[in-house]
């Protein structure tokens, strides 16, 4: 991620708002929020590869279901937070991920800016796509509607 690029793009839109970017409670704006877009957009630079490849072998095909995993993410058209709690439920076929990587995995895909409807699907475009499908089943994501959103 280019944190200069950020800086220098916070500090032009502070300066067309019409504020001074040299103003002692904005001088350090620009770098707090490229931090913060940093950890905000952190999925771009992640893939669900690396949280869905470890499996364990189970002998009960009972299915699996993880709910309220809380996700924050980001709207792409105006930039501000929406959140809500993703439910994953698969049947294991032999083979479990841990509890933990299914969050991670929501994790990854939430920490990119987007429209809400493509966060509930990208998982599900992804365990098709990936190798990881050969050794997970395809799991059955849902994802419910936000809580709260700002826009
Ligand atoms: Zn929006």
């Amino acid at each position: 991620m280019d944190k200069k690029k950020i800086q220098e793009g916070v500090k032009l839109i502070l300066e067309g708002i019409g504020e001074n970017p040299d103003r002692e409670g904005l001088l350090d704006t620009p770098d707090r929020i490229a931090r913060m877009y940093e950890e905000i957009f952190g999925g771009l630079t992640q893939t669900a590869e690396e949280p869905l490849s470890k499996t364990f072998h189970v002998k009960d095909n009972a299915m699996v279901l993880e709910k309220d995993i809380t996700f924050y993410s980001t709207c792409e058209h105006h930039f501000m937070p929406f959140y809500g709690k993703a439910h994953i439920a698969y049947i294991p076929d032999g083979k479990v991920v841990g509890l933990s990587k299914l969050a991670r995995t929501v994790e990854v895909y939430a920490k990119r800016p987007q429209i809400q409807e493509q966060l509930t699907f990208m998982p599900v475009v992804f365990s098709c796509r990936s190798n990881c499908v050969h050794r997970l089943p395809m799991p059955s994501w849902t994802i419910s509607l936000p809580r709260e959103r700002l826009c």
